[in-house]
């Protein structure tokens, strides 16, 4: 069996449901394919992680009519500490300096899932297809072809799909772009994140703290009340020993590192683990095929960007189709790729940079560091530039600059 559509989506993951709920009405006829439903044990993009959404994204998020559900589960971010362990030095964004309610918000991965999946219900002209595993296809690589068929895995609800465009959003490994011969850059960081939740006894209500150790960053953020998502980065030949200890070790061996700002560390739920490294594909776009979300760009989670960037994939490939007519058109495609290459440029340079100098093979020097840090909290362009890049809102105008100088040891 065969059936046609506008544009098919290989991946319902955050980004794919994402792009399907921005195409809900749209006029095209839209079909989301995902290997492993919501819910589902082993679904890799609803798991276990919180989100820190930065307020552009809530803007989008409000767009696509999902905000209202997920506000329900998402804790403000009003602070952002950035500090260096042994070092003298801590840059502060404040939310009432930077005139705006709050610089991001954190929301579990799970609540995204299910404001998704809800909106994609009632989406109109979008059909979620799953379980659905799209095993090959053909006809992307050429202008020529017309449409591009997708084969699905054996034994799945239709055998071939066919559509004018079809969006690789599968994930970092991404096998349509892998099937199409697009290349990549790739940087591995020889690190893994360690992510649980954990409470701790003097929580402070909005901030959320980024510490530099030598070992890597370490990422609390705020989930409401006294409970807390912990992103602690690690080099892989350490992971396994922090993974193995009991709780009252692994808790013991966190305080250390992240210090006593939140008192005491109290508990800790299940923990897992998540490769880390830089992948960037080398075209944004080939024949019929385009990519998104991690396919596209895949970056550390230090800055708690790769979401928030791909957001704004999702929100550039809508307008790139308002026109009507052939949705994979080059002139279409090409259009997406201009207006996401120099924010993905400078969202994977700033990344990348801050994951080397603070925890890469060839780390700053101590001094430079913390320069580096206390001219981010004193110097009002570097400033206001990091809290824009936050925030995700790009050429937004920032009024006011947070200044706090903190001459203390942390
Ligand atoms: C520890 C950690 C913390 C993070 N924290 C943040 C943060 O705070 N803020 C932020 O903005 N970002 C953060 N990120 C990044 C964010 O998680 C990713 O940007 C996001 O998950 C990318 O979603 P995706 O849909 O592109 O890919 P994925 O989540 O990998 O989804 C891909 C989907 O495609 C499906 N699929 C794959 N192959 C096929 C196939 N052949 N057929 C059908 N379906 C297929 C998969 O089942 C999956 O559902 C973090 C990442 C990590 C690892």
């Amino acid at each position: 069996m065969s059936r046609d559509f506008d544009i098919l989506v290989v991946g319902g993951g955050m980004v794919g449901a994402s792009l399907g709920v921005a195409l809900a009405g749209s006029g095209r006829r839209v079909g989301i394919l995902e290997a492993r439903p919501y819910g589902e044990p082993g679904q890799p993009s609803y798991d276990d992680r919180s989100t820190a959404l930065a307020l552009g994204s809530r803007h989008m998020l409000e767009r696509l009519g999902v905000w209202s559900d997920l506000s329900r589960e998402a804790a403000p971010i009003t602070h952002i500490h950035v500090s260096d362990r042994g070092r003298f030095g801590a840059a502060h964004i404040d939310a009432g300096e930077q005139g705006v309610p709050a610089l991001g918000y954190v929301v579990p991965n799970r609540a995204i899932g299910a404001a998704l999946m809800g909106a994609l219900q009632d989406a109109e002209g979008v059909e979620m297809i799953a379980p659905a595993e799209v095993a090959g296809f053909e006809g992307s690589s050429g202008n020529d072809d017309e449409w591009v068929s997708l084969h699905l895995r054996e034994g799945q609800a239709a055998g071939t799909l066919r559509a004018r465009l079809v969006i690789a959003a599968d994930g970092t490994a991404s096998p349509m772009r892998e099937r199409a011969g697009i290349g990549i850059e790739s940087r591995p960081y020889g690190q893994s994140a360690l992510i649980a939740n954990v409470s701790v006894s003097r929580p402070r209500a909005g901030w959320a703290y980024e510490r530099f150790t030598p070992d890597g960053p370490l990422a609390m953020l705020p989930m409401g009340g006294d409970r807390y998502s912990l992103v602690w980065t690690h080099r892989d030949k350490d992971l396994a020993a922090t993974l193995a200890l009991d709780d009252a070790a692994f808790l013991r061996s966190l305080q250390a590192r992240f210090g006593w700002r939140l008192g005491r560390i109290s508990t800790v739920g299940r923990r897992a683990a998540y490769p880390l490294g830089l992948t960037r594909a080398r075209e944004v776009w080939r024949g019929r095929l385009a990519l998104m979300g991690n396919a596209l760009h895949t970056l550390h989670p230090v800055a708690g960007q790769g979401f928030n960037l791909a957001l704004r994939d999702v929100d550039a490939l809508s307008r790139a189709l308002e026109p009507v007519g052939d949705p994979g058109a080059p002139e279409v495609l090409a259009e997406y790729a201009r207006l996401r290459e120099p924010d993905m440029r400078t969202v994977v340079r700033l990344t990348d940079a801050m994951v080397r100098a603070f925890s890469g093979k060839r780390p700053l020097p101590g001094l430079l560091r913390s320069l580096g840090l206390l001219a981010a909290d004193g110097e009002p362009s570097l400033n206001r530039w990091l809290a824009r890049q936050h925030m995700g809102l790009h050429g937004a105008v920032v009024a006011k600059h947070a200044v706090h100088k903190h001459g203390q040891r942390t």
